[in-house]
């Protein structure tokens, strides 16, 4: 039988595991052009609109195969779907659970 996990977990180092894939135990495509950075410097993450970027601040991440999730998220937390950039700004972005549509 075909374990991708497993098999997965075996041919990289511990560094180089992808965070969502371990933590849920499901399969989450990498993005080739991106590496692990924080959700503050990620173009997919979205903010109030006048919220501070900051390690504190609650936000949604935008990424597309991480929308279903509507993932809530502070600056301070990142993955290995980072992509360098600013934040969007969406009314909503900060509640519980998040009402924004993403804006982008
Ligand atoms: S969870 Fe990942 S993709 Fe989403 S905003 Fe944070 S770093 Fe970006």
């Amino acid at each position: 039988m075909y374990d991708l996990p497993n098999q997965r977990l075996r041919e990289y180092p511990s560094q180089m595991y992808p965070t969502h894939y371990v933590m849920k135990g499901i399969y989450m495509p990498i993005n080739p052009d991106s590496t692990w950075g924080l959700c503050m410097n990620c173009q997919w993450w979205q903010i109030e609109p006048k919220a501070a970027v900051a390690e504190e601040t609650v936000g949604l991440c935008i990424d597309e195969n991480l929308q279903p999730y509507r993932l809530s998220i502070t600056g301070s937390g990142g993955c290995n779907r980072f992509m360098k950039g600013t934040p969007a700004h969406g009314e909503g972005s900060s509640r519980q659970p998040p009402t924004a549509q993403p804006m982008r």
